[in-house]
């Protein structure tokens, strides 16, 4: 046994020899178009394992048929190459590859049949292309792997070369064997493709559910958004990935990476247009098996994936079967969204839409926590905030600001004549009129029972007045009617300002109220400037 295994000889790892610590994971002979561009870990075991296999199958079959070499050559690194992939004999026979494929043995093989026999071999026989010379060749056996030929991927095209110096016509039995090794090899070859497939596919999984985590602890929507992509990322090569949100009849994109990204994102498209029109129409993935071949509009007629291959749109369902948005992943190349990756572009898609309800909620209590339910105008919360953070503007920009107070006279005089729903009308009435006074700049709240406030920047003295007569005005002229009779409705209002009147918000609150009171003092219905009343 010993001496058996003595006479072999291995070749170097370099020489031609396509040894996969070297090799380019791409070009190796196993799943055919594998790789969606993320490789798993344990790929390289596989791929060692199948070629200490076939080495071991060239070494017995050399010993056993008294070959002077046996090789193995693959598909491969280029579509139009052969490599060897495998040898068993003098290491000096052997030419450095890749060898051009259809030339000498191949071709013949390729061309009609799987199997050349030639014995003995002439000087016009055919030759292999990986061996420097034919001279003590005595006679050839070529024979194709009987690899399961899907798809048109060269990596299902292996053969198998045997010579001897013996120049006696192959034996039934010899040839039985060589066959019988062809197709050890062949199933090899497809158990570790099977291997290395499921491999890398556990791997994205893994990847994916890393991601999904990230995404669920990712605060905020942005960074939400960023997680999925990444997530996304992890089990797609994708050269596109886009979030739109509906948004009543149209639906504007929220986050985008890829081509023309800047200019994509914020645009809104027609809620019945295009591929992520149906899917938001019919809250299902699409295209059915990620094909896509650049003609179908995605967002709008206007806006083709031409050079995209592999397209998925998911929508953003909600529990109750509706959609709120889309997820677009696109690809340049082809069949790189499978449907294990839809699955979890799937689940990314679910945990995004958990993101924006959450968000959404998050907006809902923070827009309550901040408007008067009675009037829909900033409560008196928001208005000390508002309050706080435009002093400090003031006093960075060394700029002024108005307060300007506002209190309804004789109100209590209204609840008792009219009743207390009259006195609520009277308030939403009034609350109304601070859009009219107001710029989007400026600050109207209601901060107490009868009592408001305007805040107003980048104005002066005579801004201030102004808006606040106009207020006063506007106030006198409404026209509630209790029952048949005009309820009589007038405001009173006191201005202060920063930093003429005081520093502080108090001390500008103080100013203010004194007067407003002045002004009810003096008549009610009017409007007073405290720095006026001062002198
Ligand atoms: P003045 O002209 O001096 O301001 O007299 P006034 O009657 O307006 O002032 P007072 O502060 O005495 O009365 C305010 C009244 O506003 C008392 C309170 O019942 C009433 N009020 C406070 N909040 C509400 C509310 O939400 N709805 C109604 N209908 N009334 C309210
Ligand atoms: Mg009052
Ligand atoms: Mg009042």
């Amino acid at each position: 046994m010993k001496k058996w295994f003595g006479k072999i000889t291995r070749p170097s790892r370099t020489a031609g020899s396509t040894h996969p610590e070297k090799a380019d994971p791409a070009s190796l002979p196993l799943a055919p178009g594998h790789g969606s561009g993320i490789e798993a870990p344990r790929w390289q075991s596989i791929i060692e394992q199948l070629h200490a296999g076939s080495q071991l199958q060239l070494d017995i079959l050399r010993q056993a048929l008294n070959l002077s070499s046996a090789v193995l050559l693959w598909a491969g690194p280029t579509p139009d190459q052969l490599s060897v992939y495998s040898f068993s004999g003098a290491q000096d026979r052997l030419l450095p590859g890749p060898y051009r494929l259809g030339t000498g043995v191949t071709g013949a093989v390729l061309k009609e049949r799987s199997e050349l026999l030639l014995a003995p071999i002439s000087s016009t026989s055919p030759k292999i292309p990986c061996y420097r010379s034919h001279d003590q060749v005595g006679s050839l056996m070529v024979i194709r792997l009987p690899l399961p030929q899907e798809g048109s991927w060269t990596g299902n095209l292996a053969l198998l070369c045997l010579d001897r110096s013996d120049p006696a016509e192959w034996s039934a039995s010899d040839q039985q064997m060589v066959r019988l090794t062809a197709e050890k090899l062949a199933a090899d070859a497809v158990q570790a493709r099977a291997l290395y497939q499921s491999d890398r596919e556990q791997h994205a999984y893994r990847r994916a559910f890393e991601g999904l985590q990230k995404l669920n602890a990712a605060l905020g929507l942005n960074s939400a958004f960023e997680a999925s992509a990444r997530a996304i990322r992890s089990i797609v090569p994708a050269d596109f990935i886009g979030l739109s949100l509906a948004e009543g009849k149209r639906h504007r994109i929220a986050y985008v990476e890829g081509e023309n990204a800047p200019e994509l994102q914020g645009q809104s498209f027609p809620i019945d247009q295009g591929l992520v029109g149906k899917v938001l129409k019919y809250s299902t993935s699409l295209p059915e098996n990620a094909d896509y071949n650049g003609t179908s509009p995605v967002f709008s007629p206007a806006h083709l994936f031409a050079e995209y291959r592999s397209l998925m749109i998911v929508p953003l369902k909600q529990e109750g079967g509706g959609s709120i948005g889309a997820l677009i992943v696109a690809s340049r190349q082809q069949g790189k969204i499978s449907s294990s990756c839809r699955t979890i572009l799937e689940l990314v898609a679910a945990q995004v839409t958990v993101k924006i309800d959450l968000a959404h909620a998050h907006e809902q209590i923070n827009r309550l926590a901040t408007i008067d339910s009675l009037t829909g105008i900033a409560n008196r919360r928001a208005y000390q905030r508002g309050f706080e953070a435009m002093l400090e503007r003031a006093r960075r920009q060394s700029t002024e600001l108005y307060i300007v107070l506002c209190d309804i006279d004789h109100f209590k005089g209204i609840n008792d004549r009219f009743g207390h729903p009259v006195g609520d009308e009277v308030l939403r009435q009034v609350a109304k009129l601070f859009d009219r006074v107001v710029r989007t700049v400026d600050l109207a709240a209601r901060t107490g029972g009868e009592e408001f406030a305007i805040l107003l920047e980048d104005t002066d003295k005579r801004g201030a007045w102004k808006a606040a007569e106009r207020l006063r005005e506007f106030v006198e002229a409404l026209k509630v009617q209790a029952g048949g009779q005009m309820v009589p409705v007038t405001i009173s209002l006191g201005i202060a300002a920063f930093p003429g009147d005081g520093n502080s918000l108090e001390k500008l609150v103080s100013c203010a109220d004194k007067a407003l009171y002045r002004a009810k003092e003096t008549g009610r219905n009017r409007t007073l400037v405290y720095r006026d009343m001062e002198t």
